[in-house]
């Protein structure tokens, strides 16, 4: 087998990055942050008049279902925390995918290549 072709700089930061990331072992969630804005019911509430309460949540699969996490207002940052990390995960694996399907792609063409008879 011919030597893996060495990994590109921007491959390797991608790779050395979700690395770090996940050693710092931030908790991270796959997820979307969503604002809802609802009307509670109560008799006499702001809401009633259109002031409607505006709050937070997850959309995100827990389990096998898809569900809308309310989020208390405190603890919105780590929610947002959450999702920023799931993101920058997401992000770095997709580049290493990429450049890892770039390469088995130039791969595939060099052998091609190599194969067609000479005129
Ligand atoms: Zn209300």
């Amino acid at each position: 087998m011919p030597p893996r072709p060495a990994l590109s700089a921007r491959d390797r930061a991608a790779r050395s990055r979700l690395l770090k990331l996940l050693a710092s072992a931030q908790p991270l969630a796959r997820a979307g942050l969503v604002t809802m804005a609802r009307v509670c019911g109560k008799a006499g509430c702001r809401c009633a008049a259109g002031d409607k309460h505006v709050s937070l949540y997850l959309a995100a699969r827990l389990g096998r279902q898809r569900q809308m996490i309310y989020i208390p207002a405190d603890l919105e940052d780590q929610a947002r925390a959450l999702v920023e990390t799931g993101r920058r995960v997401e992000e770095l694996l997709e580049q290493i995918s990429q450049s890892s399907l770039e390469r088995l792609v130039a791969r595939k063409e060099r052998r091609r290549l190599e194969r067609k008879p000479r005129r």
